[in-house]
């Protein structure tokens, strides 16, 4: 998700220009499987203001059944990005701070959105994901997932530390 801003940093304060992302992510590395949406990019007068409204897929992890799902959400991102080198004078920009690190424009003008896109859906994800607010995760006898239906041992509640203890009464008696 890299785009030359070279234009736009040569242009005057105002100057903007748009483009519209659709990218599917498959590398095992990824935090999103799936970006659509809009990127407007804006001249100011330290760089570059991008708006960007995304919408995003993912897949996680039910923490109740382990089950993956699918996890849609909309990013409303605005940042603004800094060259690190001056267009017109074509000297270096004064060192950003730590926080900024992420909104740099390279000295060959790229402006790279995917840390900032990362940073975002990270942020937007559930805490304890669920693969639905009713999920009744897994059995903690069997460890089926009860979601795909009851299994055998959900109607008798077995404890298995009661179990045992049942087992040796029996052995004691018999
Ligand atoms: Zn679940
Ligand atoms: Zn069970």
């Amino acid at each position: 998700m890299q785009y030359n801003v070279a234009k736009l940093l040569e242009g005057p304060i105002g100057m903007s220009s748009s483009y519209n992302i659709e990218e599917i992510y498959t590398e095992a590395s990824r935090f999103t499987d799936q970006v659509t949406g809009s990127v407007h990019m804006v001249r100011t007068h330290q760089g570059v203001l991008v708006y960007a409204v995304l919408d995003i897929q993912t897949t996680l992890t039910c923490g109740r059944c382990l089950g993956e799902f699918v996890w849609p959400s909309t990013l409303d991102i605005e940042e603004e990005f800094f060259p690190m080198v001056d267009l017109h004078t074509g000297c270096q920009s004064p060192p950003i701070t730590d926080d900024e690190v992420d909104q740099r424009i390279d000295t060959d003008h790229v402006l790279d959105l995917t840390e900032i896109l990362r940073q975002y859906a990270i942020a937007d994800m559930p805490m304890k994901p669920l693969c639905t607010a009713n999920c009744v995760g897994l059995c903690r006898v069997c460890g089926s997932n009860l979601n795909q239906g009851e299994c055998n041992c959900s109607d008798t509640e077995v404890d298995p530390r009661r179990g045992a203890l049942a087992d040796l009464l029996k052995s004691q008696k018999g």
